[in-house]
């Protein structure tokens, strides 16, 4: 019982399971610092893509208002032409210049920067040539006679919008929209592919918690508890049930044979000379008789029969569907079984018992719970009677 590894090891369990614990913990903030962060850039893409379409919108409508202004000397359709202008400008700027009042905080990826900054697309310098464009147009007076100087750049203007905006603006926001979902598909995947990983080394460290500590320790507490009952319950010396254990075990037995019907009846056991065995050949031959007596009666017993020791050298059974014929004849089997078996040490040592039979009784009544107690008076009676008698041998209760 104090051996070191028989003792719980506490500490490194605690130890392990804190460190698996953690770990979880670990994990999860993880899981929901990614979660958020890949939250804020979905809404990021959200509103990229959102301006790109409004983008596409107006680049649309500029080209209508300015054919309607230009073509159709419409002179209603500048301040719209100036209006949508602006606009296009405030939406270009939110979605690269990262603030503003689009909300957009992330910058663009490397692809969509090129999209915008570099040769061939180049969409940045193309919007704001667009939109100066707009504004040349409709800088001008209107529909009044203009000087051939300003009409040639208002047609030189308005020729810009019409190609920029039907055959190379439109196409690259297209392209630019396609290109920020595609982004946010990716992170959609990558997210789903962290989640997935993260949630593997969360089974992992579930398992390996449930098989390295709480198996173990599972498995030392049943055993400390298996042991601790055992201790409580029985007797060292002999292995066999203590006199606490033999009376529950046995009141419990006369109780179920009692109600079945059920004859049963009791033997009481007591070493013969047993002090004078201590006295000539020490206490520690004693204890090897009484184990040896604990191991053979062990040996002995049958299905169903219930032993323990009650004293120093003292012993009862309890033994199911016999009559007080049977218990003696059975008595008889193991004082013979005994007297067969002495003990082997350095001198041959004989030893003998003497058994007390009687019949457990009244197990019908309302004092059902006297009934073993009752029976193991009588059956000392019958052992004293044996002493009496002259020892090494079985004596029925006169009182059955
Ligand atoms: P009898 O034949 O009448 O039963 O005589 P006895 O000597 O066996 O009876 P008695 O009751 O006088 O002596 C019992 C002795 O058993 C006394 C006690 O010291 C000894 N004893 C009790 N428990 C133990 C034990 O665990 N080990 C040993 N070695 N002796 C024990
Ligand atoms: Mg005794
Ligand atoms: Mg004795």
């Amino acid at each position: 019982m104090t051996r070191a590894d028989d003792r719980l090891p506490t500490r490194r369990l605690t130890v392990a399971y804190v460190a698996a614990l953690s770990l979880i913990a670990l994990l999860s903030g993880a899981v929901h610092l990614l979660l958020d962060h890949v939250i804020s850039q979905q809404r990021d893409s959200g509103t990229i893509i959102n301006v790109a379409g409004r983008q596409r919108m107006l680049s649309q409508r500029i080209g209508l208002l300015a054919r309607d202004f230009h073509e159709g000397h419409d002179d209603a359709a500048r301040l719209p032409l100036l209006q949508a202008a602006a606009a296009m400008e405030r939406a270009h700027r939110a979605l690269l210049g990262g603030t503003g009042d689009m909300g957009i905080t992330h910058g663009l990826s490397d692809a969509a920067r090129a999209l915008y900054f570099s040769p061939p697309t180049d969409l940045d310098r193309r919007t704001r040539d667009l939109i100066l464009a707009a504004r040349v147009l409709a800088g001008s007076e209107g529909p009044q006679p203009l000087d051939a100087g300003a009409a040639d750049v208002r047609a030189r203007a308005f020729a810009d919008i019409r190609t920029q905006t039907r055959d190379i603006i439109m196409p690259l926001l297209d392209q630019a929209v396609r290109q920020f979902e595609a982004e946010a598909t990716e992170r959609i995947e990558g997210l789903r592919r962290a989640q997935q990983g993260v949630l593997a080394i969360l089974l992992t460290t579930l398992l390996a918690e449930a098989m390295f500590i709480f198996r173990p320790l599972v498995g030392r507490v049943k055993a400390y508890a298996g042991r601790l009952y055992d201790m409580a319950t029985r007797d060292v010396l002999t292995g066999l049930p203590n006199r606490r254990h033999f009376l529950e075990v046995g009141e419990r037995e006369v109780r179920r044979r009692g109600e079945a019907g059920q004859p049963l009846a009791l033997l009481m056991i007591d070493v013969d000379h047993f002090k004078a065995i201590n006295d000539t050949f020490g206490h520690a031959a004693g204890d090897r008789v009484l184990s040896q007596f604990g191991r053979l009666l062990q040996g002995w017993l049958r299905e169903g029969e219930v032993a323990g020791r009650i004293g120093g050298e003292e012993f009862a059974v309890l033994l199911p569907d016999a009559d007080a014929m049977d218990a003696v004849a059975r008595a008889e089997t193991l004082r013979r079984a005994v007297e067969a078996a002495p003990l082997n040490g350095q001198a041959t040592l004989a030893w003998t018992v003497s058994i007390g039979v009687a019949q457990v009784r009244g197990v019908e009544d309302a004092h059902m719970g006297e009934a073993l107690a009752d029976a193991m008076r009588r059956a000392d009676l019958a052992l004293y009677a044996a002493k009496d008698a002259g020892r090494n041998r079985v004596q029925l209760s006169a009182d059955r």
